[in-house]
């Protein structure tokens, strides 16, 4: 059960001193893209980026807390710079929208850009982060960005469906209720959690639905290279759009036919169905496995280890997040973070 309760000053500082820390190594990172393309593109794509999904499993509300994008577009806050506005119902849906959309559009042009160009992944980062600001500017903490335009928020919100752990917001001192419902303090947060706004459940429905699809067609292409890269754009696209639109109508026609009271359940099948393919793909490419060695590779570690452990891993991973979001007791009072008291009431 969560309650709101000031953070103590000790936890704040420390969360504040590991927030700087990931903000320095997001920094590097990004300096290293342009400057050191080959050691930023590993860091980013081959290191921190398959570590994400698996920490929005166990803890989206910790991967909130420390996000250096997230903490970036906080700054203006933070500093006093905000004009704090509230962001209206529609506004929100429009951002959220918006952010699903990004996640769509980026994600396919890892494959002709973005996974081996430093300079352009780097550019990405930074317009992300400047958009970011410019909604800080203007809107109250997380509403626009990390509750709003933030590509990741819509893989938080699928991802973060049966959290293991909940720890205090490290960011928001005061509750301001800045959104409504807030990702970070509402109990059983889920995609379809919305203000019934028709086309909140739309893209709530869309994302749960398309994304194992998504993540499985991504997953059916190498990255590509050399001249002739961009002849590659329209697969790059194809096949996790077809992907998306196969499991999305299986999911129509299941939650047609189940019981209301099923239908969280179905997004947590749905949800262990995305990150446990992810997994299974991801993590073979990784150590030089796979159908295509070489692509978001971190490591060849072909010819030195047992042909059989990417086998025991990707066994091993699926079962642990079908532990983790469909075997394990579903604590409906749970949020992604300990909501802070509500401003004007402490
Ligand atoms: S906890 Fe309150 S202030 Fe913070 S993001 Fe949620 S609604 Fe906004």
């Amino acid at each position: 059960m969560t309650t709101a309760t000031h953070i103590s000053t000790n936890q704040l500082r420390l969360w504040k001193s590991l927030q700087f820390l990931l903000w320095v190594v997001g920094l590097f990172v990004v300096l290293s893209l342009f400057f050191k393309p080959e050691v930023g593109l590993d860091a980013l794509w081959n290191v921190l980026i398959p570590l994400a999904p698996a920490l929005l499993v166990v803890s989206p509300g910790l991967w909130r807390n420390i996000c250096p994008l997230g903490f970036t577009t906080l700054l203006p806050r933070y500093s006093n710079r905000s004009a704090r506005k509230q962001l209206s119902p529609r506004g929100q849906t429009t951002l959220s929208i918006g952010g699903l959309l990004l996640l769509l559009l980026i994600v396919p042009l890892r494959h002709v850009l973005f996974d081996t160009n430093g300079p352009a992944t780097g550019l990405l980062l930074i317009s992300l982060a400047l958009l970011g600001i410019i909604l800080g500017r203007k809107y109250e903490w997380k509403s626009a960005w990390c509750s709003g335009l933030c590509p990741v928020y819509p893989v938080e919100k699928l991802y973060g469906v049966n959290p293991v752990a909940v720890p205090r917001n490290a960011h928001c001192t005061l509750c301001e209720q800045c959104v409504i419902p807030c990702p970070d303090s509402t109990k059983s947060m889920h995609p379809l959690a919305t203000r019934k706004i028709k086309a909140d459940r739309l893209a709530g429905t869309i994302l749960v639905g398309s994304f194992p699809g998504f993540v499985w067609g991504w997953f059916q292409l190498p990255d590509y290279v050399g001249e002739e890269k961009w002849g590659h754009l329209p697969e790059a696209y194809f096949w996790p759009l077809l992907g998306g639109a196969v499991t999305l109508v299986i999911f129509l026609i299941i939650s047609r036919v189940i019981p209301k009271k099923e239908q969280s359940r179905l997004i947590r099948i749905f949800a262990c169905g995305a990150v446990a393919c992810y997994y299974w793909f991801r993590l073979p490419l990784l150590f030089g496995f796979g159908a295509f060695p070489g692509s978001g590779m971190l490591m060849d570690l072909s010819s030195t280890i047992p042909p059989w452990l990417p086998y025991l891993l990707q066994g091993s991973t699926t079962l642990l997040f079908a532990w983790l979001l469909l075997w394990r007791e579903v604590d409906k009072k749970q949020s992604w973070t300990i909501r802070p008291p509500f401003a004007g009431t402490s």
